[in-house]
């Protein structure tokens, strides 16, 4: 039986009295560290801090040991035949990229490479850069409800097929894939990429059972720091690779004109590694080979398997639709509204991080699969081995406290020439929200608010949309003489009730009176600053520039 509490006291920030209510479910964008790891990075800079290979004291030595060891460490990990096979990198991003710029003098005009459309953007965007290098076209995997088909992959095969390059699990729906049934389909000089990122927090990978040419992953999604990760790559491929980066490390000897190169894996290590990171990633190997890695995943199963029928359940009380399934998934659970008009994932995220629940809404780096499946992004849930029932409670009752239907129904629009009297502000007080004492009622005043602003259809073109914003936002702006107007549309009940509050600021002002405002002390002051912080994921602060731009324009 793996033992979820004793794993998750191993991890300091959950400990912390600043997290004592914090319910943690963005894993899949990353994981948090137990202390050996977060003690292993200490340890470098505060023992043997020292930089590897180029110098012949004992720290250097000390360091240089711990490199090396990390990569047998990840041969095992991976089950590589040897440590030459691993190649250190900054992440699952740079080790793709290595990949897709290396295969370059490999391909040439009309090969093909076939992907699927639920890739990250990891591993689309560079097989983008290189087919339009070398004329390669790309070719997409068929997909049911955003699952590309690997049984269809055989039908795709043609004498041109270059590269395989497909994810084993996907992080925006955590669907897994049988990548092992992929190899014995694929004639022998294709060469098999894939993306392990989401995979290896929850799963051994044996790199020679799935029989693939490289395979990549980044050490923050399974415990270990960020700023590392890796790139397996089968020697004689690694071999046929010509390097990323030039610099020191990644050479044998260099002249004037000329350089000769290292061997594989140094030649793609140019530079300084980050060597903390690196022996953070020593500790966070050894921590993992520590557990029951089979015990563990049966546990992440059931919890995911709760997880999704709870969630399924709440379907049923509210406009929110699944669309993951837990079977044969990495314990990630994606939901979209099934009623627009009555809820956006930006409200709902809104509101769970109120509650101090921790998920995350937006297209997680994989918009084709969004558009695909008619979905501007959606609120993703996700575990780690850490997680238990409780959170997934505490998850549920918070989504069913979602204050989700509103008395009244929204403005309908009028004629276009009646657009610029279509919203009545003149109800809205600012002392209204100031008496507001809890965040509860500051966010139900806002949604009373959001009431106030009209649907306008007619503005939601191209043209008007505010990028940055995580649920779509228009504006448009006129001049009536010296003062500004704004129009304002969302269906993020949230934004627009920060919409009028914006718009009570700066609607029919002039441009000295708006460049007065210290919109920061005045979002301050009502206690919303953070919805203007630029960090903040629903982006309203972009909507704040752009009035900005409107008027200095
Ligand atoms: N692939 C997948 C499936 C991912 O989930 C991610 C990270 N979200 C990446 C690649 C890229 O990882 P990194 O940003 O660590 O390079």
């Amino acid at each position: 039986m793996f033992d979820s509490k004793a794993f998750k006291q191993q991890f300091p920030l959950f400990s912390h009295p600043e997290n004592a209510g914090l319910v943690y479910l963005d894993n899949a964008a990353t994981t948090q560290r137990p202390a050996v790891v977060i003690d292993a990075i200490t340890d470098f800079y505060s023992r043997y801090n020292a930089n590897t290979h180029r110098s012949s004291h004992r720290l250097a030595r000390q360091a240089t040991e711990m490199v090396e060891r990390v990569r047998s460490q990840l041969q095992d990990f991976v089950n590589a035949s040897r440590p030459e096979e691993v190649v250190f990198t900054r992440g699952a991003t740079e080790s793709l990229n290595i990949v897709a710029n290396g295969l370059a003098q490999q391909l040439e005009a009309g090969d093909e490479i076939i992907l699927s459309a639920a890739e990250h953007h990891a591993n689309l965007v560079p097989w983008q850069i290189l087919a339009q290098r070398c004329g390669a076209q790309l070719i997409f995997l068929p997909d049911l409800a955003g699952k590309p088909q690997l049984d269809k992959l055989s039908e795709l095969l043609t004498k041109k097929t270059r590269v395989v390059a497909i994810t084993a699990a996907s992080n925006a729906l955590g669907f897994k894939l049988p990548i092992d049934t992929v190899r014995a389909q694929l004639p022998a000089d294709c060469q098999l990429v894939v993306d392990a990122s989401q995979l290896l927090a929850h799963e051994m990978v044996d790199v020679q059972q799935l029989g693939c040419d490289y395979l990549v992953g980044s050490a923050h999604k399974f415990y270990g720091p960020t700023g590392v990760g890796f790139l397996y790559g089968r020697y004689q491929r690694l071999l046929q690779l010509p390097p990323w980066q030039g610099g020191g490390e990644m050479i044998t000897r260099v002249q004037r004109d000329v350089s000769e190169y290292a061997l594989p894996p140094h030649r793609f290590e140019s530079g300084t590694s980050s060597l903390a990171a690196l022996a953070g990633l020593s500790a966070c190997l050894a921590f993992l080979a520590s557990l029951d890695r089979p015990a563990m995943a049966a546990y992440e199963a059931l919890l995911n398997r709760y997880l999704h029928t709870e969630l399924e359940a709440l379907t049923r009380e509210m406009p929110i639709r699944l669309l993951s399934e837990y079977q044969s998934n990495v314990g990630v659970a994606a939901i979209v509204a099934s009623d627009e008009q009555r809820i956006t994932m930006t409200d709902l995220g809104v509101w769970l991080d109120e509650k101090d629940i921790a998920v995350r809404v937006g297209h997680h780096c994989a918009q084709p699969l969004m558009d695909d499946l008619g979905f501007g992004g959606s609120l993703r849930v996700s575990l780690a081995a850490y997680n238990d029932r409780e959170d997934v409670d505490r998850l549920i009752e918070a989504l069913k406290s979602f204050p989700d239907s509103l008395d009244g129904d929204r403005a309908v629009m009028a004629g276009a020439d009646d657009l610029w009297s279509l919203d009545n502000l003149s109800v809205a007080n600012l002392d209204d929200l100031r008496q507001q004492a809890s965040w509860q009622k500051r966010y139900r005043q806002l949604t009373r608010w959001s009431q106030l602003l009209a649907a306008k259809p007619a503005i939601r073109i191209e043209a008007n949309r505010v990028d940055g914003c995580e649920s779509e936002v228009w504006m448009c702006h006129r001049q009536r003489d010296d003062k500004h107007q704004f129009l304002i549309d969302t269906d993020s009940r949230v934004i627009k009730g920060l919409a009028v509050l914006l718009l009570l600021f700066v609607n029919n002002k002039t441009a000295e009176d708006i460049a007065a405002i210290d919109f920061d002390e005045a979002f301050a002051q009502l206690g919303l600053e953070k919805y203007l912080s630029p960090s903040r994921a629903n982006g309203f602060r972009a909507l704040v520039d752009r009035v900005i731009e409107f008027v200095t324009a």
